[in-house]
């Protein structure tokens, strides 16, 4: 097989496996249906976060991403120069808070459990808690520190990835959207269809967020990725009163949980640009992308328990996406033994900003054929774990 590629989508995990195999010399084209960050890529966060994983494959991969960015944003920086806009990565580590008794004895739990897996968690007093966000409540139970924590701004950084992809010579098409397989005389992956025409090459990588299971299925392919709706709320500009993530204890059980019915927890951070960012949501409803008031306010009402002072905060706008939802929890990466030549990066989901450029490298390595950073057994499609949750195609 040739040193070919195209990549499906063109959010962030599409952009970031795109400049680390351009980057490598392959011949890379990215086609998306829409424009470059339009899917989920640009309606989220930005956390890097290792401090909602339990140890497992899951914080392995963003363990491993916590140091890639640090070198990816200087290698971004100094080559797409000081005319294209800042990632705003701020490795300003994370404050998790329990606000009861059961839940600030999770939390403990939960932390000398990462402890044990090298994650930097430190169990703080409450005055502590408190030096480092005065604006704290102070009826808090329980204060875990998590330095390793940083943020980007989601949207500009996949931008940055693309820019960088096209820049080692990654083609982009963007407003062309996959309609289905080019197959070679044997039944392998021989391109795409599109809908503005053929695009030939001896792999095909799924990039495709939320509809990574659809483009999946234009390959005869059965991915159970489901969109999993979250929404999130963001203040006026204010003056700078929050220092660090600072999310409660909550948030790990939603994270982890498979519950459809809507569950929320308080994620609350400043941005660069001096708002509020106050999240979020999850919730099982397809690909139904109506505001859900119930799930808003129950968001604002958990980030007032924690920071009081934003009772008086104006919600400039709110917004929604989809993750990538897997019912395993972990994401695919790796070629798919059901059609070779079809490869995927997909099934992130609330995790994809960070775990992105992680997902590149071991996709570049596995394409290649060179050993993995990490293991990648446990991202496999073809992993245990999954089994269960595929149909024949
Ligand atoms: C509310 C919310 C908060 C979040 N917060 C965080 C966070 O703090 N940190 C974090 O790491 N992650 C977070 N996430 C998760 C993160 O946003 C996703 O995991 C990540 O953006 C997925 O990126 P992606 O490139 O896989 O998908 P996407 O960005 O959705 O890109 C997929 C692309 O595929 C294209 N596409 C689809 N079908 C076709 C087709 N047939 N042909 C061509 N193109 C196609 C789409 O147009 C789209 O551009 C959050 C998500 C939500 C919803």
């Amino acid at each position: 097989m040739g040193n070919d590629v195209i990549i499906v989508g063109a959010g962030i995990v599409g952009a970031a496996c795109a400049r680390s195999l351009a980057a490598a010399g392959w011949d890379v084209t990215v086609v998306d249906r829409g424009v470059t960050a339009g899917g989920t890529s640009s309606a989220c966060e930005g956390n890097l976060l290792v401090s909602d994983k339990g140890p497992g494959h899951e914080l392995e991969l963003a363990q491993y991403a916590s140091t890639l960015w640090k070198t990816t944003v200087a290698d971004l920086a100094e080559q797409l120069g000081t005319g294209f806009p800042s990632v705003e990565y701020d490795p300003k580590g994370g404050l998790v808070v329990a606000t009861t008794d059961a839940g600030a004895r999770a939390l403990l739990a939960f932390a000398a459990g990462q402890r044990g897996a090298g994650v930097d968690a430190r169990v703080l007093t409450i005055a502590e808690a408190r030096e480092l966000e005065p604006d704290l409540a102070p009826s808090i139970a329980a204060a875990v520190h998590y330095p390793e924590d940083a943020q980007v701004q989601p949207t500009i950084a996949t931008e940055a990835l693309m820019a960088s992809a096209r820049r080692h010579g990654a083609r982009l098409l963007e407003n062309t959207a996959v309609t289905g397989p080019l197959l070679d005389s044997t039944g392998g992956v021989a391109g795409v269809r599109t809908t503005t025409g053929e695009l030939r090459a001896s792999r095909v990588l799924v990039a495709a967020g939320p509809w990574s299971g659809e483009v999946a299925a234009l390959f005869g392919v059965h991915l159970p990725v489901r969109p999993r709706r979250g929404e999130l709320l963001v203040t006026s500009r204010m003056r700078h009163r929050i220092f660090h993530k600072v999310y409660d204890a909550d948030y790990v059980g939603a994270v982890g949980s498979d519950d459809s019915a809507l569950q929320t927890s308080s994620v609350i951070e400043s941005t660069a640009g001096g708002t509020v960012l106050i999240g979020s949501s999850r919730q099982q409803v397809g690909f139904d992308s109506r505001l859900q008031v119930a799930a808003l306010s129950e968001i604002a009402a958990k980030a007032i328990r924690l920071f009081p002072f934003l009772a008086g905060a104006a919600v400039m706008r709110s917004y929604g996406g989809f993750r990538p939802f897997m019912p395993d929890h972990l994401p695919v990466i790796g070629e798919d033994p059901r059609l070779p030549g079809l490869w995927h990066a997909a099934g992130h989901e609330g995790a994809g900003i960070g775990l992105s450029i992680a997902t590149a490298e071991m996709i570049a390595a596995l394409m290649r054929g060179l050993p993995a950073p990490i293991d990648a057994s446990p991202f496999s499609p073809a992993r245990g774990s999954l089994a269960p949750h595929l149909e024949a195609a």
